[in-house]
């Protein structure tokens, strides 16, 4: 369902594929609704429900993923109707985060994100109880069995009062890791080392220039969201000041709310760095509704307000019409190319020209 425009649908569209195979599965085949607003009950509406069932059926998948958030009675309602898995772009989102997660603190923050999703889904995902609850129940009595009641709901109860149990304890434990770290970022800043915070849109090549201008051998992968837990890296500048580049997490349109909470503590090590390098991707076909995705998360932990050095990449890779546009579009933007080098030296000496001076000692010998 879009209530954009068909290219808008188109390019979240393929970038949901991406996500899709990112998470490992094997994409068959997209299928576009146009309508005003989701419909209540199954989100696609009912007529698009019978298509969508079609196409189940004539390619044999096994799971629907759809892009949007749900609502656990349409997702309950979407499964009845098609008999296959169906996931909502937020659940997807998730599971890449937790198939990335690597550090503690980050595999501790994706559970927390996730059990916070499953949670008032729980009814929608088991058969643990069919009974259907709520208002959003329009077009034909999907739902099932009343009074399926007794040791079905006993077991939803312990489910939650479990999963409520690790939802608490990972909160806590989450607590005492960002003690850790603020320690840690706080012996940083007292030694007044400048901090580079390298952000934007998930695979426009953060990794990649990090890379490039530090030699920090950081993994590289052309899925999303290689990135998770921030890698950072000491950088000296031409005239001998040092200073840190971080590379951090990447960012998706509707990133789901669970996820930015989540990762609130990581994004907000972006609020406390002196230059944001803002990598946006050259090749992309709408690099401006990344650049106000990324603007838009920044601003969630009010990171909008620092210093920000736009860096287009891949300009190998992009075509000259697109790359005129961008720099008449954003003049003081730096243009590189992390693949060939081009443009790095360009955006070393941008990047040092605008970290902040250190204070200046002034020591007078008097005779
Ligand atoms: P990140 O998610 O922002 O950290 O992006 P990565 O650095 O992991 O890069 C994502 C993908 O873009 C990878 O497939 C890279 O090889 C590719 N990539 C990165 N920089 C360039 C570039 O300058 N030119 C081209 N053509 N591809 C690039």
């Amino acid at each position: 369902w879009t209530e954009g425009t068909v290219t808008d649908a188109e390019n979240s569209l393929t970038e949901l594929a991406a996500l899709a195979e990112t998470a490992g599965s094997q994409v068959l085949e997209g299928l576009i609704q146009r309508r005003t607003r989701p419909d209540p009950a199954t989100y696609i509406g009912r007529g698009k429900v019978d298509d969508l069932g079609a196409v189940v059926l004539s390619t044999g998948a096994d799971t629907v993923i759809c892009d949007g958030e749900l609502s656990p009675s349409q997702l309950r309602n979407l499964e009845q109707r098609t008999k296959v898995k169906v996931v909502d772009r937020t659940a997807l989102i998730l599971d890449i985060f937790a198939q990335h997660a690597k550090s503690k603190e980050g595999k501790a923050q994706v559970e927390l994100a996730q059990l916070e999703y499953l949670l008032p889904r729980l009814r929608g995902w088991g058969e643990t109880l069919s009974r259907q609850t709520g208002g959003s129940g329009r077009g034909g009595g999907a739902g099932g069995g009343v009074g399926v009641r007794g040791p079905g709901e006993t077991k939803l109860e312990t489910d939650r009062r479990r999963i409520r149990h690790r939802i608490s304890r990972l909160r806590r434990e989450i607590k005492s890791m960002k003690t850790v770290r603020v320690t840690k970022r706080a012996r940083r800043s007292r030694n007044a080392v400048p901090a580079v915070a390298i952000a934007g849109y998930t695979n426009a090549g953060k990794s990649s220039l990090l890379n490039r201008l530090t030699g920090a051998g950081v993994l590289v992968e052309n899925a999303l969201f290689a990135t998770l837990d921030p890698t950072t890296r000491k950088a000296t500048a031409a005239d001998g000041r040092l200073y840190t580049l971080s590379d951090t997490v990447g960012f998706v349109r509707h990133l789901p709310h669970q996820i930015v909470e989540a990762f609130r503590s990581t994004l907000e090590e972006v609020a406390e760095a002196d230059l944001v390098v803002h990598v946006v991707d050259g090749t992309h076909p709408d690099p401006e509704e990344q650049v106000r995705a990324v603007h838009a998360v920044l601003a969630e932990v009010s990171a909008d307000r620092l210093p920000e050095l736009l860096v287009v990449n891949k300009t190998d890779a992009a075509d000259e019409d697109t790359l005129l546009r961008l720099k008449r579009l954003w003049p003081d933007a730096i243009f590189v190319s992390a693949y060939s080098g081009r443009g790095i030296d360009g955006l070393r000496a941008a990047i040092e020209e605008r970290l902040p001076r250190p204070a200046v000692e002034v020591r007078a010998v008097l005779p």
